[in-house]
């Protein structure tokens, strides 16, 4: 790859060979490749490979010997305290708290994979488990002091206290800094909190919520607490009768003049929205593992079924059109697994710059098992309908996954405006070099040099950014699909930065155009490494990891040529004419009749 990135890489920290202060994903926004931070594909630690045999098999026993209880909690919409009690007793509540506290001490690789096999059985028993550790406590071992460590994390390790995440709000939802919560300082230096959160996951059943409120007047800043759900004026509604995870408790939770002592800020006063952004991305690949479990799941019930099921005196497996979706629930499946696990190897790295790429790995996980269960689903047909059998539990079930934790539009943009964004500075760097050049020759001369460079790179293509890693021939073809629409990126944000400066961010429609292109690269990156390793130590599954590398690139090479070319030729502006239209009548306007 080319030395030059969007980012200092003389500071640049490695773990091994990665490259920890540096996005894989925003620098494919100039057209370069981080290949120290994709090749090789990171492996799960030993200890973790030991731990994860033992939990999975107790998991599966545990689980599978519920399948019917599981079915009637869905239709309740309640885990008994018994089956609560059970998992506490099988140590999922303190899966990534330190073995000094009382936990297991998974890496976050092993973590996610845990809420795969979860899922793989129930969603809810992921979301009980998953919202409690990815982001009910998350903060505490965040940005917890030592001693609010020491305090908290031993009774939330054995799950004597279940932990909430409490951001959401009737006026705060995606625009997370809405927040009207509002904690007044005391003058013995306690706050005061007033406000109430909805659709609050373990809110029925947490002893601890971490809670972001306002802290200084109404247009003041975010400052994140630790409340106990024992203290006077906090209190939880009932559980809200949901579409599917129906099982898992989702409650409002309101403060009425609740004292919280000082020791119990979160991190810094004024810094909550930074704590909970922080608490979100370290926790976006539990929900991407418990995608990838569910996925599996389905793959196994649609096959079962597209063998048993006989129509017109054939198995409905030897059907194209049911071939044909399998086929794709495995590439889907492949694609999200590779992504997710890649992006908890860098958590666990301490890599510093990686939220893109857990946004990517959400938004790819979640729509790919959306696709998967309605897949599923219409391979068993009526029989999916019915609530006999498994499909339509597990289509209600998958449904909130683009919802929450940042829906999947708020992260689409959120993937394109941070890559643009870097690019955009770039940009306002050459227009300051034009007049350093005077002032500063030296600075101004290598900010022009350097930009001109990446430019003829873009418009000739010469000097592409080559991965480097000798590939099998079939993974070099899928390399260059990824290496050409990278630079082709490059030119894409570079054309729209300087067309619309920062009123980019009025174009939502190209914004997602460019969001996606970047999920295929990035996803497709991560495929093709997890095929050269598969291919490396001679897997006996090799071969056909090879296909769904090739099968992905090309399909993904496709839609990047359709969203690439619509950022120069669409219909935007009639379509938002359209909609204006419908939105002002508030209803569709024509009839036969
Ligand atoms: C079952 C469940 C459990 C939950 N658990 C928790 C929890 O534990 N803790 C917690 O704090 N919250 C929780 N939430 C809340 C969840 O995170 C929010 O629902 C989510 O952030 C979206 O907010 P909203 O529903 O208010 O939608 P809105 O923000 O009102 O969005 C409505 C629609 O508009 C789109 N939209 C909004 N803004 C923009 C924009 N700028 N550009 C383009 N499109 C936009 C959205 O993508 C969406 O399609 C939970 C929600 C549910 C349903």
């Amino acid at each position: 790859m080319n030395t030059e990135t969007s980012q200092s890489t003389d500071k640049a920290e490695t773990v091994g060979k990665l490259r920890t202060e540096l996005s894989v994903a925003k620098n494919l926004f100039f057209g370069e490749i981080v290949e120290e931070n994709l090749f090789p594909y990171p492996q799960m630690r030993e200890r973790d490979r030991e731990m994860l045999g033992m939990m999975t098999d107790a998991i599966d026993r545990f689980l599978g010997d519920q399948a019917a209880d599981l079915v009637e909690m869905d239709r309740i919409g309640e885990q008994p305290e018994e089956f609560i009690q059970a998992l506490r007793e099988m140590g999922l509540f303190g899966l990534i708290i330190g073995e000094t506290h009382g936990g297991l001490e998974l890496s976050n690789a092993a973590y996610a994979r845990v809420l795969a096999q979860t899922s793989s059985h129930d969603s809810s028993v992921s979301l009980t488990i998953g919202a409690h550790s990815s982001i009910g406590m998350k903060g505490i071992l965040l940005f917890g002091t030592e001693e609010q460590q020491a305090r908290y994390l031993p009774s939330l390790a054995s799950g004597e206290t279940i932990a909430a995440f409490c951001l959401t709000e009737a006026g705060a939802g995606s625009d997370a800094a809405a927040v009207r919560c509002k904690a007044t300082l005391q003058e013995d230096g306690s706050w005061l909190l007033n406000g109430e959160k909805i659709w609050i996951t373990n809110g029925g059943i947490a002893g601890l919520y971490t809670v972001f409120a306002r802290t200084d007047g109404p247009e003041g800043k975010l400052t994140a607490f630790i409340v106990e759900a024992g203290w006077e004026g906090v209190s939880h509604g009932p559980h809200e009768d949901k579409m599917g995870i129906r099982a898992s408790s989702t409650t409002t939770v309101a403060f009425s003049d609740v004292r919280v002592p000082a020791e119990n800020v979160l991190g810094e006063v004024g810094k909550g929205f930074k704590v909970a952004m922080a608490i979100l991305n370290n926790g976006r690949t539990g929900l991407g593992g418990g995608a990838v479990g569910g996925m599996k799941a389905l793959i196994k019930l649609a096959t079962a079924q597209a063998k048993d099921r006989k129509q017109f005196d054939t198995p409905i497996a030897e059907f194209g059109l049911v071939r044909e979706k399998i086929a794709q629930m495995a590439i889907d499946c492949f694609a999200a697994e590779s992504t997710v696990w890649m992006v908890a190897h860098y958590i666990d790295s301490g890599c510093k710059d990686y939220s893109v790429e857990a946004a990517i790995s959400k938004v790819f996980a979640s729509d790919a098992i959306q696709r998967a269960a309605h897949e599923a689903l219409q391979i068993a047909a009526g029989n999916g309908f019915m609530k006999e059998f498994p499909y339509e539990k597990i289509t209600r079930d998958t449904r909130i996954l683009s919802i929450f934790e940042g829906t999947n539009e708020i992260l689409r943009l959120y993937i394109a405006l941070s890559g643009m964004k870097d690019v955009g500075a770039t940009l306002s760097d050459l227009k300051n070099a034009v007049g350093d050049i005077f002032n500063n020759p030296i600075k101004g001369f290598g900010v022009l040099s350097a930009y001109a460079e990446r430019r003829f790179r873009a418009s000739t293509g010469i000097g592409t950014d080559r991965i480097e890693r000798e590939l099998d021939p079939r993974l070099r073809a899928v390399a260059e699909v990824l290496e050409r629409y990278t630079v082709e990126l490059s030119k894409a944000a570079d054309l729209l930065l300087r067309k619309h400066g920062k009123k980019i961010t009025d174009y939502q429609y190209q914004q997602k155009r460019i969001a996606d292109v970047t999920i295929d690269l990035y996803v497709g990156l991560c495929v093709l490494s997890r095929a050269d390793h598969l291919l490396r130590s001679q897997d006996p599954e090799a071969e056909a990891a090879v296909q769904i590398a090739e099968l992905f690139s090309k399909q993904a090479r496709r839609r990047m040529v359709r969203n690439l070319r619509g950022i120069r030729h669409n219909e935007d502006a009639t379509l938002d004419a359209l909609a204006g239209r419908i939105i002002e009548r508030g209803k569709y306007v024509w009839d036969v009749i």
